[in-house]
């Protein structure tokens, strides 16, 4: 079967990863990226061998600087099968109708509103949704988050309610622009649109959420309480996360006390960028008290929704038709494991 050929829109935080894991799968050809300054960043793309693609109004840029270009951004859309947009959030609209008039499919980031797409995806809850989809959008980093645990979860016990805190990274550790620098920020538009956009892949979960920004770019960290409807103890529970397609358990007492040792975990591991792919839950940190469950858990912004990306450009494109396999697929190639 021929490789899916995929392009990425937007070499940022999320666009850089994307085309990495894409460049790392058996039946997916990266044809390129796209930079709109010709910065560190398009170097490092094309010291990667990556193909570099600009928007017309950037190639005088690129040809002042010297930076060697492969087209325009129109040229590589009429290489590819897929676009994963990684732009910032709210340019959406104007690139989905680029991508209608080119006849490609495109993916989406969490940065969007589900209206963009019609269809949000998560590899685990609802990949067959976005089955030969034009259309679909991953959801952001901390939504990823809350499905993968809160989806099997519900399975195995049904959630009556959910109630989260976020606390939030307030930059990514190459951003210097945004803040807090110091203090809490809490986000007093309530609840948060967090909850909303769970439910648009579990639309029949209640929940609600809150969220502050805390002085910190490695993750953000979720306070989790939900009422359950079914008798749980807390090793059944544990149960249910080990076995939790890309969640990791660890222990505050085995020396994890902070996203700062679930970093240095990552690290560790030696992925691609020191990547921490799955949600790490505090195994030590999760209770059952009656009928109420409690946890802590933590998510890597910048890459959570990288495999979700992976798997969903196998469901739009019907390359694999069981999202397990996918996700096997997936993690076999990023080096995700339970081990
Ligand atoms: P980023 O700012 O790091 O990268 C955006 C890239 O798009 C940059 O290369 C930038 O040069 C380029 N760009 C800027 N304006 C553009 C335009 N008008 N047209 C084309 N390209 C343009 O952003 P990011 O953090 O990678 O976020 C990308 C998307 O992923 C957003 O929707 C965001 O909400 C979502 N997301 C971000 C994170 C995160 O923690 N960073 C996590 C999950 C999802």
């Amino acid at each position: 079967m021929a490789k899916i050929r995929v392009g990425v829109n937007g070499y940022g935080t999320i666009g850089k990863r994307v085309a990495s894991a894409v460049a790392a799968q058996e039946d997916m050809e990266l044809v390129g990226v796209t930079k709109t300054r010709p910065n560190f960043e398009a170097l490092s793309a094309l010291r990667k061998g990556y193909d570099l693609y600009v928007p017309d109004e950037s190639v005088e840029a690129f040809g002042k600087a010297g930076v060697k270009i492969a087209g325009t951004l129109k040229d590589m859309l009429s290489k590819v099968d897929i676009v994963v947009d990684c732009t910032p959030g709210n340019v959406g609209e104007y690139y989905r109708d680029m991508y209608k008039a080119a006849g490609v499919k495109a993916i989406f980031q969490g940065g969007e509103d589900h209206s963009l797409t019609g269809i949000s995806f998560n590899s685990t809850a609802n990949y067959s949704e976005s089955w030969g989809a034009q259309l679909s959008r991953v959801v952001s980093c901390n939504t990823t988050g809350l499905l993968r645990t809160l989806n099997p979860i519900d399975k195995a016990f049904k959630i009556k309610d959910a109630y989260v805190t976020i606390v939030r990274r307030a930059a990514d550790p190459g951003d210097s622009k945004n803040g807090p620098i110091n203090g809490l920020e809490p986000s007093v538009s309530l609840p948060t649109h967090h909850g909303p956009d769970v439910q648009s892949i579990m639309p029949w979960l209640s929940i609600s959420t809150m969220a502050i920004k805390a002085s910190t770019t490695l993750m953000h960290v979720h306070t989790v309480v939900a009422e359950l409807e079914a008798e749980a103890t807390t090793e059944e529970v544990i149960e249910v996360l080990k076995k939790a397609s890309r969640v990791r358990l660890v222990r505050s007492k085995d020396g994890i006390k902070t996203t700062a040792q679930i970093m240095e975990l990552a690290r560790d591991l030696g992925r691609d960028r020191s990547d921490m792919y799955e949600i790490v839950v505090w195994e030590d940190g999760i209770k059952v008290v009656g009928n109420t469950l409690y946890y802590y858990q933590a998510v890597h912004q910048e890459s959570d929704v990288i495999p979700e990306n992976i798997d969903c450009i196998r469901s739009m494109c019907k390359a694999e038709k069981d999202s397990a396999e996918s996700v096997a697929k997936t993690d076999a190639a990023l080096g995700i494991s339970k081990s």
